[in-house]
């Protein structure tokens, strides 16, 4: 069987039930206040003015709400949304085609933007400060550009690797929003919403052991949410306690911390390795078979966060809350007089 990867929810089922449990509207969207705030202003104004809303930038790790928020943006904006991907667009043709099936003021969603081919940019950048596209038509002698005006949209862009995005990309998204990982209050909220939609019963201790186990990450509390519920049909009362949610996740083998065995590799790297650092971001990621970037903007910045891992100018360093998670003693430093 496949190793759980709480990270991932693919299944048609799980899917199935995302779309029943994301929230709809700003006001059932839980954490992230600052941008909910925000976005709340600038979808007000926008609305008052009778004007499309900015392009906006949804960047950070996986499964902290960019989708979400595309959908409540055109929600909220009472706009159609169509959705696309970086990879999915790989001709300008293809973007051409979803640009002018456009109506005014809809929002077209990229996800994973970071991989628009530099060709497929280059023709966003007019559509997004101009609405307009200029079409090849023909190949050879006979090749002509015709311009063609789109109406005017908002563009949703996601991205988990801002880094990557080009510099006039970035320049020309208005509104630019940070997504953080969620503390366990907003994450136990998530998962009393979602049991509550799906009819699970919970006990609160129950949803805060979850919430406790998330990596901060909302998708990750709704699978791990599913999954428990499955152990306790099965092998409880049906009821979500502490007792079957600590043993279905034993099973999972997600950890008292809630980190992963992703995570846990990447601090046994560091600490087994290299004998706590300071070791390169390259070289960590290699050793986890990713490349550095995935590492420092999709894997770090939770263990940082976290305090299991610091960032130094000659690379990283396992903290002592590290070793004491994988059981490790710390030998003493060489220089050390004790
Ligand atoms: P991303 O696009 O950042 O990878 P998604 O928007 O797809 O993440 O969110 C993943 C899952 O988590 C969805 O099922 C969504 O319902 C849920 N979710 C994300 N953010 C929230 C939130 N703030 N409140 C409630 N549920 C959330």
């Amino acid at each position: 069987m496949a190793e759980f990867d709480p990270r991932n929810t693919t299944d048609g089922k799980d899917k199935e039930l995302d779309g029943i449990i994301r929230p709809q509207e700003l006001e059932d969207f839980t954490g992230q206040r600052e941008i909910v705030q925000n976005l709340r202003v600038y979808i007000q104004a926008a609305k008052m003015r009778g004007e499309t809303l900015d392009h906006t930038l949804f960047h950070g790790p996986p499964g902290l709400g960019k989708t979400t928020l595309a959908h409540i943006i055109a929600n909220e904006m009472g706009v159609d949304m169509k959705i696309s991907s970086g990879p999915v667009l790989d001709r300008p043709g293809d973007l051409a085609g979803l640009l002018i099936s456009l109506k005014e003021g809809d929002v077209l969603f990229i996800d994973e933007i970071h991989r628009l081919s530099p060709e497929v940019e280059e023709y966003l950048y007019s559509a997004m400060e101009d609405f307009v596209i200029d079409i090849m038509i023909d190949k050879g002698p006979g090749a002509r550009s015709v311009r063609i005006d789109v109406a005017p949209f908002t563009l949703v862009g996601a991205t988990t690797r801002k880094g990557l995005l080009t510099a006039p990309l970035r320049a020309r998204f208005g509104i630019d929003c940070a997504l953080e990982y969620y503390d366990a209050s907003d994450l136990e909220r998530i998962v009393h919403r979602s049991a509550g939609i799906l009819n699970i019963p919970i006990e609160d201790e129950a949803a805060t052991e979850i919430a406790l186990r998330s990596r901060g990450t909302p998708r990750i509390a709704n699978s791990l949410l599913r999954r428990v519920r499955d152990f306790a049909q099965v092998m409880g009362s049906g009821t979500i306690d502490l007792k079957i949610t600590r043993y279905a996740l034993d099973k999972l083998h997600i950890d008292v911390r809630g980190l992963d065995s992703i995570d846990n590799r990447i601090l046994d790297t560091i600490i087994g390795k290299f004998k706590g650092g300071p070791v390169g971001a390259n070289t960590i990621a290699t050793a986890i078979g990713e490349d550095q970037g995935t590492f420092e903007e999709v894997y770090e910045p939770f263990l940082i966060k976290e305090g299991y891992i610091l960032r130094t100018q000659r690379g990283r360093i396992a903290t002592d809350k590290a070793y004491e998670h994988l059981g490790i003693i710390k030998p003493k430093e060489e220089n050390s007089l004790f």
